[in-house]
């Protein structure tokens, strides 16, 4: 067999990313978009020993579980993976998928798997669309999506994942920039203006939210583009996010509101949500409740509870679990994210939830070392993960087996990283209980997964000592108590922890310049922004009283 031959062979099954996997000739071939049950021939594209890939040439007979998928685009574009398998197939291959993950990376041999939960109507779910602008070959502007691997755009403004006014969106902004001759962004040359158009619509409310990425600082004709957009019934927020970076990465970090309010509001079950369009939501809202019931009955709150919500974005699981426990901490890297999640906080009337910004992998280890240092066990009643496709850092997972929670909800949308991450766990104080997939990205081949981890047993210290039986002289818990010696803070007291201290406590930030006087005044050694806007005025009696504060509460003074 050579490269550029042509094979026929049956499809028997599907690899993680969809694709069709087949044999002949003693090999095995990966052939995307070969169907499981479909007999193909294929074009050997790439050879290697014992396998190979193939591309799909012609279906010979198909399969049982095809059908006719509702976007004609769907094998070139890179969104849909499986459009033309039966839903039911799907839920199959999802189901399958994170079961061998569990098995063969995990090392579970017959993990507690409850069955997957399908979408009633697995079309028109996204709430949230990233198009990319171009043009065509003639020089005319095009949208739609990228081809699977590459940033050829598949001119499409109609996806069958979407909801409908992606479409209106589309027409209104590539007829304003045709009209008055806005440019389309070239990735090659770097040239031209505008990048891509972020849509988020908010399923409960019916908000709109449109976000022009431009290669540039504004917006030429921003007024018109206004004017034509608002006619659209429901739009709430438009705005341009400035990205002058020649990178893959869609947003910049700067967003300039030209009209209406910088956020759109949703609802996921009672609970409202401000979404600004750097924060990560969840992009199919009604699996999403479904997602989250599943985490709150996992989490199995009793109403005494302190829960850590790690990865929590705009703070949604934090303050879906919020009512039934008694404080939720959640940490997250995006600053707007938590800037979301307090004001989610506020607007749902949730008191017991707070929120720092940084690395999961950070926070958490300086929070169990602070509390070390003051001779106390960093608590915990139920942790939950919620990590991106990485899954979670090492650091974190190793203090979370310090701070021995009795329950872990994980919550993933990686099983090959979740099974990995569950292993680290279940090998030392950890029992997986429940494994449930949710379907949030239909017609794709991702599949999200919650997982329900429980404590072997209440005491940790005959536990590990069980468990770990390397003999004697090797008293378990030395080890853990040196892993505990090998955590050095990371950081010192910051200023933005000293911030974020004196907003959660009372109700407003200070400026760097009043912390570094309040601590030059104190005589405490200055490493930065000491010089840091002289000309300020001095801080009020409050605002130094809640900066000592802060400062008693780390420990500095
Ligand atoms: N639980 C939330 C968000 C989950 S997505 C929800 O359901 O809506 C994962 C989130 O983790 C994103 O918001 C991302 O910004 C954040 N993130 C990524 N790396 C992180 C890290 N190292 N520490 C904390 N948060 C991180």
């Amino acid at each position: 067999m050579q490269k550029n031959d042509e094979v026929e062979l049956v499809i028997e099954d599907m690899g993680t990313a969809g694709e069709g996997i087949g044999k002949t000739g003693g090999m095995t071939l990966f052939v995307k978009d070969a169907l499981i049950g479909d007999r193909i021939r294929a074009k050997i594209v790439k050879l290697k020993k014992s396998y190979g890939y193939g591309r799909l040439m012609e279906i010979l007979e198909p399969s049982p579980w095809r059908t006719e998928a509702k976007c004609s685009f769907h094998r070139q574009c890179g969104g849909c993976q499986i459009q033309a398998l039966d839903y039911e197939k799907q839920l199959e291959f999802k189901q399958k998928k994170v079961l061998s993950n569990l098995q063969h990376i995990g090392g579970f041999l017959n993990p507690p798997m409850e069955s997957v939960v399908g979408m009633e109507v697995p079309y028109y779910y996204r709430n949230k669309a990233q198009f990319p602008i171009g043009t065509d070959k003639n020089g005319r502007i095009i949208t739609g999506f990228y081809a699977g691997r590459t940033h050829q755009i598949i001119a499409n403004r109609e996806c069958a994942l979407g909801v409908w006014v992606n479409r209106k969106i589309l027409d209104i902004v590539i007829g304003v920039m045709e009209k008055y001759n806005v440019t389309a962004y070239d990735e090659k040359s770097g040239k031209g203006l505008m990048r891509h158009v972020l849509i988020r619509y908010g399923f409960a409310t019916k908000e709109i939210m449109v976000c022009l990425i431009i290669n540039g600082k504004t917006l030429p004709y921003a007024d018109v583009f206004v004017s034509e957009l608002c006619k659209l019934e429901g739009m709430t927020s438009i705005s341009i996010n400035m990205n002058q970076k020649n990178t893959n990465v869609i947003l910049g970090s700067h967003i300039e509101v030209l009209w209406g309010l910088p956020y759109i509001t949703d609802y996921i079950g009672d609970i409202k949500y401000q979404i600004s369009p750097l924060s990560f939501y969840q992009v199919n809202p009604v699996q999403t409740e479904k997602l989250y019931g599943l985490a709150l009955e996992y989490a199995d709150l009793k109403g005494h509870e302190t829960v850590w919500d790690l990865y929590c974005g705009i703070g949604t699981i934090s303050l879906f679990l919020a009512g039934k426990a008694k404080r939720v901490f959640g940490v997250e890297i995006v600053p707007q994210a938590i800037e979301d999640a307090r004001r989610n906080a506020e607007i749902n009337h949730i008191q017991n939830a707070e929120f720092f910004t940084g690395k999961a992998e950070e926070i958490l280890p300086e929070f169990y070392e602070k509390e070390r240092r003051r001779g106390r066990q960093a608590y915990a009643d139920v942790i939950v993960v919620d990590p991106p496709r990485k899954g979670c850092d090492k650091a974190l997972l190793d203090t979370i087996l310090l701070m021995k929670p009795e329950r872990i909800v994980y919550v993933s949308c990686d099983s090959a990283t979740l099974a990995r991450d569950l292993k680290i766990l279940c090998n030392r104080d950890y029992e997986l209980r429940r494994v449930r997939p949710v379907d949030q990205f239909c017609h794709t081949s991702h599949v999200e997964t919650v997982v329900l981890l429980s404590h072997k047993k209440p005491d940790g210290h005959i536990n590990v000592k069980v468990e770990f039986g390397e003999g004697e002289g090797k008293v378990p818990l030395d080890n853990i108590a040196k892993r505990v010696e090998e955590y050095k803070p990371k950081e010192r007291v910051t200023y933005k922890m000293i911030k974020e201290y004196t907003e959660a406590k009372y109700g407003f930030k200070v400026h760097t310049a009043y912390i570094a006087e309040v601590k030059r005044d104190l005589g405490l050694p200055m490493y930065d922004a000491s010089n840091a806007a002289e000309e300020l005025k001095h801080p009020t009696a409050e605002k130094v009283e809640a900066i000592k504060d802060a400062l008693k509460h780390f420990e500095v003074i």
